[in-house]
């Protein structure tokens, strides 16, 4: 949940008399400029001070009700020619009572973060406040005339419309304006991050001149609106607003709650001289709110976009787990070494090698802890530049020096990595194995990395403990000896497919199967996908291996289809290799009929890093993959680098959300947030959703709660060879 205002706690504090006194300053400012600004003396023509109410309440809590009270009593006393119990009472009964309750309502019940940080805050914010209105201006009426004792009809009628624009327009305005500086305020360095956000986005961001333009017509904008008579007969009032509306968009919202603030001041000065029309008046007050409205929903809807496409692009660079760069990261890094840095260095790339049995033996939740503490001691060791975690169990760092240094320096991180380590109780000794390739001027950055894990792919082979450098003639046995296996393996069928379920939360049931690779391998048991995906891809195996795996894994969902009479479609996954392959949806189409599934019941999954730079071939493909009739699955969403508009030129129909973003539920409201984004960003594009990776409870109904219909993961059931996901399939009949 969003943090509670820290208000609350120190009610008698010394934050709880700065933030009245403060208060009481900036409530009689406002008041005093509401009163210039008048039709009559009671009936304000915006009523900025209303903002400041609900902005105090909102923001630090209802402790504040009384300070509320207290300033409505001395302005009731300071303003009035002869102060009567009635118009003491008033707006302390008809306003300030309904606003604390509209408080309450907006912390306690919406639970919406009070500084207004995401889009569902801003919205349920802006409804709520402005539904109020004419609620808290129509109580306000009722009970002035009741005391009063003389309830005129026509004057309440009125005076409540003036009163609900008024207050409107002062909630609308003034209170996300406040709010949202309250919430840069309270962040470590506010002042600092404010005053340069101010600058950069208003002053230095922009040249002088464009500033001076922009400024001139949101100015231009509102004397059109307010000042030039000649508007008034045209009604042009409500298009004074799109430079206001199109900085919104352009600036997120910062710039869109500036601009808020700047037109409102402006438009209420120039009114000034023309307080007697009150048609004219009305039309006013209707048009700055739904420009404050507008403008304010589009900066934070930009804003909101801006945030996920900056925390996605951390995202494909760093490891959420450990913090450490990613591969795409570390590959990034390894680019501009020679810039950098001067020779000799090398690379260094290491795994930790009874992860996958502690993941099976404790959960993964364990392995994951085992990474992070590995990920911790690599980032502490001072001679490892560019610590990073690549993928799975694999890391990787450089290291700086000639080779005998390399080596003592591999020798001295081995030692401090194979330390035993203690993980919820249990002590465990990491078993490591190092692979070095030395950094020449020949070669080129993207060879490095792939050098190292030759050469730690036969450390591995060696035993735990074991450190190999590499060398050209280290390549080339290992290679063919492996690609012999792999074909070997592929003509007699040791490669088979483990099925993972995809729930359908709302109908509870299962829709779709997705197939996994496994190799049987005679020697060396099952081994996982991450262990020869990469190197079917590098070879090109990938593309037999794919055909006879879809092949195998049609024939198995059409029989239990057949069986069960289930609509069950059939997840596959298609690598960026294989969508370079000429003829590539007609072959596949002739497999799926051939096993008697239509083209509809297939849903392809492609990586999003096959986004990052695509050729023509790739396009085409998906082209006609999608025009044959198969469903497109964008998968692994948020480890690629795409940027989210660019998911339009695709023809996907779904995205897999990646389970890094349920990493950091419930605890951290960025990521929180951020699922919530992309499935309204989803909605938006009329892309289904599908989140993977789901791992407790505590996930899943997170997932629920945000309405999330489709999803993956152990938590429903880990992938599982056929015999097995057929028990389960029988099982879930009616
Ligand atoms: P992927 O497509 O993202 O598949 C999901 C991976 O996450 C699977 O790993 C699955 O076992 C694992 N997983 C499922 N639920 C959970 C969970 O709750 N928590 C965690 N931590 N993990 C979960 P697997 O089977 O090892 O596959 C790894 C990757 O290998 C796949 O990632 C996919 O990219 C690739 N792959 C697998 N089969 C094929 C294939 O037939 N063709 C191609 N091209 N790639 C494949
Ligand atoms: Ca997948
Ligand atoms: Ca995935």
């Amino acid at each position: 949940m969003p943090p509670q205002a820290a208000g609350h706690a120190n009610r008698l504090g010394p934050t709880y008399l700065w933030v009245s006194l403060g208060y009481l300053v900036l409530w009689y400012l406002l008041d005093h400029w509401a009163r210039f600004f008048a039709i009559t003396p009671e009936v304000s023509v915006w009523y900025p001070a209303l903002g400041l109410d609900m902005a105090l309440l909102v923001g630090f809590g209802l402790a504040y009700l009384p300070l509320l009270v207290l300033s409505n009593v001395l302005a009731t006393l300071a303003f009035s020619e002869a102060p009567t119990l009635t118009n003491l009472l008033t707006p302390i009964l008809g306003g300030n009572l309904v606003y604390a309750a509209a408080a309450y309502i907006l912390l306690h019940r919406l639970r919406i973060n009070p500084h207004l940080s995401n889009l569902s805050d801003v919205r349920w914010f802006l409804l709520f406040g402005c539904l109020l209105a004419p609620f808290v201006a129509g109580t306000f009426q009722t009970f002035g005339y009741t005391l009063g004792g003389v309830f005129q009809a026509q004057d309440w009628a009125t005076n409540t419309l003036y009163f609900f624009s008024g207050d409107a327009t002062g909630i609308s305005l003034v209170s996300p304006v406040l709010l949202a500086l309250l919430g840069w305020l309270k962040q470590p360095n506010g002042a600092q991050k404010l005053w340069r956000a101010v600058v950069q986005h208003w002053l230095a961001g922009w040249l002088w001149l464009d500033t001076l333009a922009r400024l001139v017509a949101i100015g231009l904008g509102v004397w059109v609106a307010f000042g030039g008579s000649w508007s008034k007969e045209l009604n042009y009032q409500y298009i004074a607003f799109a430079p206001l509306i199109l900085m919104a968009v352009q600036k997120g919202y910062a710039g869109a709650l500036l601009t808020v603030a700047i037109t409102n001041v402006a438009a209420a000065w120039l009114l000034h001289d023309d307080i007697g029309n009150n048609s004219n008046t009305f039309a006013f007050q209707l048009s700055l709110m739904a420009v404050g409205y507008i403008g304010v929903l589009l900066g934070a809807s930009a804003r909101e976009r801006m945030r996920l496409e900056q925390h996605l692009r951390h995202l494909a660079l760093y490891d959420p787990l450990t913090g450490l760069l990613n591969r795409n990261g570390f590959i990034e890094q390894l680019q501009q070494l020679p810039n950098q840095q001067p020779l000799p260095l090398a690379v260094i790339a290491f795994d930790l090698h009874n992860l996958r049995e502690l993941n099976t033996t404790r959960g993964p939740q364990f392995g994951d802890e085992v990474l992070q503490i590995l990920g911790q001691r690599l980032q502490q060791f001072p001679k490892a530049g560019h610590p990073a975690r690549l993928w799975g169990n694999d890391f990787a760092a450089v290291l700086k020096g000639n080779p005998n240094q390399v080596l003592q320096q591999a020798q001295e991180l081995s030692q401090q990595l194979g330390q035993p380590l203690t993980v919820q109780n249990d002590q465990i000794q990491p078993q490591l194995s190092f692979g070095i390739a030395l950094i020449t001027p020949e070669s080129n950055p993207s060879d490095w990395l792939r050098q190292a894990e030759m050469a730690h792919f036969r450390a591995k082979g060696l035993g735990a403990g074991q450190i190999v450098v590499f060398n050209h003639s280290l390549s080339i046995p290992d290679r063919v000896g492996l690609e012999q296996e792999f074909r070997k393996g592929l003509a007699l069928g040791e490669f088979w497919l483990h099925y993972q379920p995809v729930i359908d939360l709302i109908a509870n049931r299962i829709v779709a199967l997705e197939a996994l690779a496994r190799w049987q391998h005679p020697q060396r048991g099952l081994i996982p996908p991450s262990e020869f995906v990469g190197f079917a891809e590098e070879t090109g195996l990938i593309v037999p291996l794919s055909y006879t795996l879809l092949e195998r894994a049609c024939r198995e969902v059409y029989t239990w289809r057949q069986l069960y009479q289930m609509p069950l479609k059939l997840n596959f996954n298609v690598s960026g290799r294989l969508l370079q392959e000429r003829g590539l949806a007609q072959r596949m189409q002739q497999i799926a009929t051939a096993a008697g599934l239509e083209t509809q019941d297939i849903e392809l999954e492609v990586t999003e890093s096959i986004l990052v730079d695509y050729d023509e071939a790739t396009l085409d493909s998906l082209f006609a993959l999608r025009e044959a009739g198969f469903q497109l699955i964008l998968d692994d969403f948020g480890t690629g680098y795409s940027s989210l508009l660019s998911l339009k030129r695709f023809p996907f129909a779904a995205v897999k959300v990646d389970r890094l973003f349920l990493l950091g539920i419930p605890d951290n409201p960025l990521d929180t947030q951020l699922l919530q984004t992309i499935l309204e960003f989803c909605k938006r594009m009329h892309l289904q959703v599908v989140v993977e990776g789901v791992e407790n409870s505590t996930q899943h109904q997170h997932l629920l709660s945000i309405g999330c219909r489709y999803v993956q993961g152990y938590w429903y059931s880990h992938p599982l060879p056929p015999q097995q996901i057929q028990k389960k399939l029988a099982a879930a009949l009616p």
